[in-house]
């Protein structure tokens, strides 16, 4: 099977980091096309993954953008789709992971008459998209896509009420290599020290800075807390946030909390982090599709608490396997530090509950064949390509 991936971003968000444990399957039988250059071409090559940069530049029109600005950005689409056009006749399959990708990928497909994936990873609907974005990709998911892959029940559900074909969606949750986040105990200690955290309650948010990601909700929490409780924010503006990130350290500045809160900008020792930490915070204030970072704290065995909305509800349950408080509520997210503080041996029961049940529902060679089986029912092993002689 030699599959065609298509991704927008050069830089590693959730999608890309799904995207990354399922191409990496395949061997060097697949290509990853991006449309922008960055880090995240480099973790693929480190990971062995073929990887091509497609574009020159970054197409510039995001999930809020209106009509005009996307038919502005058409001296940009077209060749990449002629490219891909080209590219795919190589391939079996393309699969479009990320909006843009399904723009040029719907197209493509048309033309090369390749069948079409598409991975969702987002809720379409208006707390995240413009009305002429969710018609683009619900419009060109109906008509090009053979499946739509559907990273929780909540992405499907949001999929379907916007007028997606239902028949087209399966559900996949993200995959995850338990062994890559345990035994980092002694790591996890130096590195404490390292930051001289000391022995403080320390709560961690690991997240790209984004309005909608809440960051603004925990240090609100935080100034409800006793002082020895400190935030730890791992995660940069990825995608041209900065204001917020700005905006940020003057909310800490004015509540006083210059020496509670740390900022620590994108970080590849997340396990190690996570370990660290004595719960983790997720404080999306719109609904999340899936959350990779709360299953990926649950199996650091770290406890985590969740902001009850969209694909979190089917990761946490609630007082077994970690907290929910309602999206934006800094009152109730400073109760359950405070419940994490006080209560340390039923914390550490919830943590480790849910450390084994994360391993088992989130195991990522069974996401791996989840997706195997709908890309070999989609091209049949007969009609599949020869390799490449390399
Ligand atoms: N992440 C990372 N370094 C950082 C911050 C985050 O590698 O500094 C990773 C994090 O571990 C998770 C992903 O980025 O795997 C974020 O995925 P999530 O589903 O939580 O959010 P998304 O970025 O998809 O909105």
């Amino acid at each position: 099977m030699r599959i065609l991936f298509l991704d927008q971003s050069g830089k590693p968000g959730g999608a890309e980091l799904c995207l990354l444990d399922i191409a990496s399957q395949y061997g060097d039988r697949p290509l990853i096309g991006l449309f922008a250059d960055g880090p995240f071409r480099a973790l693929l090559e480190q990971h062995r993954v073929p990887v091509r940069v497609l574009a020159e530049r970054a197409i510039n029109v995001n999930k809020g953008s209106n009509l005009l600005q996307g038919l502005s950005s058409i001296t940009q689409v077209v060749p990449l789709i002629s490219q891909v056009v080209q590219l795919s006749r190589q391939y079996d399959a393309i699969y479009a992971n990320t909006q843009k990708a399904l723009v040029v990928g719907a197209i493509a497909s048309g033309l090369s008459q390749r069948p079409l994936v598409y991975h969702l990873h987002d809720i379409v609907s208006p707390d995240h998209f413009s009305s002429i974005n969710r018609r683009l990709i619900v419009g060109l998911a109906n008509q090009f896509a053979s499946c739509v892959i559907a990273n929780s029940q909540a992405s499907a559900t949001a999929f379907i009420a916007a007028g997606g074909r239902a028949e087209l969606v399966e559900v996949v949750y993200n995959g995850f290599n338990a062994a890559l986040y345990q035994h980092h105990r002694a790591a996890a200690t130096a590195l404490r020290h390292a930051l001289g955290l000391g022995d403080r309650l320390v709560i961690g948010h690991f997240s790209r800075l984004s309005p909608w990601k809440g960051q603004h909700v925990l240090i609100d929490a935080l100034s409800h807390c006793s002082p020895n409780v400190v935030a730890l924010f791992v995660g940069d503006a990825l995608f041209g946030e900065e204001a917020y990130a700005d905006q940020l350290r003057q909310q800490v500045a004015a509540l006083g909390l210059g020496d509670r809160v740390h900022f620590l900008g994108f970080r590849d020792d997340i396990p190690q982090l996570m370990t660290l930490c004595d719960l983790v915070a997720h404080t999306s204030t719109a609904p999340e599709p899936f959350g990779r970072v709360i299953v990926e704290a649950m199996l650091c065995g770290t406890p985590v608490v969740a902001a009850a909305a969209g694909g979190v509800m089917e990761l946490v349950e609630p007082g077994q396997t970690g907290w929910l408080t309602p999206p934006s509520d800094a009152d109730a997210l400073a109760q359950v530090i405070q419940t994490v503080q006080a209560q340390p041996e039923q914390t550490r029961a919830i943590a480790h509950h849910a450390q084994m049940v994360a391993a088992q529902r989130f195991e990522l060679s069974h996401t791996n064949a989840q997706i195997d089986r709908i890309m070999q029912q989609l091209v049949p092993q007969q009609q599949q390509q020869p390799a490449l002689q390399q």
